[in-house]
């Protein structure tokens, strides 16, 4: 018997929702919108109800059918009661998302982050499949990762574990969003790297990739990924420097937690195969013989639909909750 349910990705661009065969984590179909949080957060829990409501149209089972709704927002959240604490992604604030879709559809609904979602997608069905201590890591506008602990998301005491795009890599260095300086999130991420080539180009560096920016505002990690393959000397320094910061956020990783496996994940190392390599070859050779000789490295396989598949196992891992183990944020 399949057993159906209903997982979110809410992110601060788009809204991805699929229904799920929890038995087997096939996604069975899944929707799509565009999340226009600059419309304020009334819309985006509008845009929210709807794509749960076309999943359900879509699916064509009646709401008994459906086991659960899982949701992972990008911010802070309250996972037991079900609040989205902060999401300045999504300009929400003390919303209880539980009690709104739950008084909508009638189906238990459960919260968590954007992060713990994928990693449990990994970890369920992709290629964290049995490996029971692990680390997933997701590299992208931010740095973030998911801590799985026997079999089950580990939060820490207060729910913010696996903080890993805030660890200092560089003591009173570059200022981080967090507020901090010198984190490896403002040296490794994509907008990091972004940031280092405006910064050269505006010095009067040349690259190739003006070429392929365009108008486009933003340098995506396929435009970087396009220089490369162009031998381009500013875009091969740049990757090169932030491969090398994070071997040292991986190698810490692996003495710290000594895992079984690290997951990657994320625009970057989806785009760009060399600079995954070189961070993982690197990142063996710092951290310490014996964690580092039984660590496995692998990427990430689900892609935009380890959060969706993830999300629907929100429900066990609540289980698992004590009360105290809040609020978690990015
Ligand atoms: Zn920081």
């Amino acid at each position: 018997m399949p057993d159906y349910a209903i997982g979110i990705d809410l992110g601060g661009t788009k809204i991805l929702a699929g229904l799920v065969n929890r038995t087997n984590g096939e996604v069975l179909l899944s929707v799509k919108h565009k999340t226009r949080s600059e419309n304020g957060c009334e819309y985006v829990i509008g845009k929210l109800k709807q794509s749960i409501s076309e999943v359900i149209e879509e699916s064509r089972l009646d709401i008994s059918q459906i086991s659960c709704i899982g949701i992972g927002a990008p911010g802070q959240v309250n996972r037991t009661k079900g609040i989205l604490i902060s999401a300045p992604n999504l300009d929400c604030d003390n919303v209880n998302l539980k009690a709104i879709l739950e008084r909508e559809f009638f189906i238990p609904t459960f919260l968590g982050n954007d992060v713990e979602i994928a990693a449990i997608g990994e970890y369920k069905f992709g290629a964290g499949r049995g490996y029971n201590n692990m680390v997933c890591v997701f590299v992208g506008t931010g740095i973030g990762s998911g801590l799985i602990k026997d079999g089950r998301v580990y939060y820490g005491n207060s729910g913010t574990a696996g903080e890993i795009g805030h660890i200092i890599v560089d003591s009173g260095g570059r200022p981080c969003g967090c507020g901090g300086n010198g984190c490896l999130e403002a040296y490794a991420s994509r907008s990091a790297i972004e940031k280092r080539i405006t910064g050269a180009l505006k010095k009067g560096r040349t690259s190739i990739i003006t070429e392929f920016m365009k108008d486009s505002k933003q340098i995506s990690s396929k435009m970087i990924r396009k220089a490369m393959e162009h031998n381009d000397e500013l875009i091969m320094q740049v990757l090169l420097e932030a491969s090398d910061y994070l071997s040292n956020g991986l190698a810490t990783i692996i003495n710290f937690y000594n895992p079984e496996a690290i997951i990657m994940g994320g625009g970057l190392i989806d785009a760009i195969d060399e600079f995954y390599q070189r961070s993982i070859k690197k990142a063996k050779l710092k951290a310490l013989p014996t964690p580092a000789e039984t660590t496995v490295f692998k990427k990430a396989q689900l892609g935009d639909f380890s959060g969706v598949i993830g999300a629907c196992f929100l429900e066990e891992q609540n289980k698992f909750l004590k009360p105290s183990s809040m609020p978690v944020s990015r």
